[in-house]
């Protein structure tokens, strides 16, 4: 698993003029934060993360893009069936070297959301927690696993994609029915 780290730190100063390319597999164990939510990594749904991406110095600053693509299981929030969800993302962040900002200087850096990000010389990054922050910045709490998801009956819990339960249909004819053995003579 080191060598699998390795892989993802970098230092930006020792970055070549040509850049650092990766086409690489994720392991889903890297990307685990508890403090969001626990990751059925068991689940057949799941899919590695395949990050393609690279970083380039560029006048004086380095700019960090590319895309990850994965599945990972999540229930639907209005059938509850466990289903594979693809997730991606697109990075595009640019790194400038420098002192480390204080607190309010960096709080208006991030406000600004163009600014580039400034790390300490010599500028150690880690791609792998840059991945790991995207990754939960684009997990939803609430998914479905179809636009088109009819969900569960509210008074039955049949799932309607499968079929429509009789509460509906009684919900309606039964009025009807019961009016109709009933004798409106006053
Ligand atoms: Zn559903
Ligand atoms: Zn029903």
């Amino acid at each position: 698993m080191k060598s699998q780290v390795d892989k993802f730190n970098l230092i930006l100063q020792s970055v070549a003029k040509s850049g650092r390319q990766w086409d690489e597999v994720v392991p889903l164990m890297l990307l685990a934060d508890e403090s969001f939510e626990s990751l059925h990594m068991e689940s057949p749904f799941f899919g590695d993360m395949l990050w393609q991406g690279n970083i380039e110095p560029l006048r004086e600053q380095f700019v960090l893009t590319g895309s990850w693509t994965m599945s990972a299981p999540r229930q639907c929030g209005r059938c509850n069936i466990e289903f594979a969800a693809e997730m991606r993302g697109n990075i595009d962040i640019t790194y400038a070297l420098g002192k480390q900002a204080d607190g309010e200087e960096q709080a208006e850096l991030e406000l600004a959301g163009d600014e580039p990000e400034v790390l300490e010389a010599p500028g150690a990054l880690n791609v792998l927690d840059v991945l790991r922050e995207h990754f939960w910045l684009m997990w939803q709490p609430m998914v479905v696993c179809s636009e088109d998801c009819k969900g569960l009956c509210l008074q039955c819990g049949v799932d309607l994609n499968a079929g429509a339960c009789d509460c509906h249909a009684s919900v309606k004819e039964n009025p009807f029915a019961a009016l109709k053995g009933f004798k409106f003579d006053a």
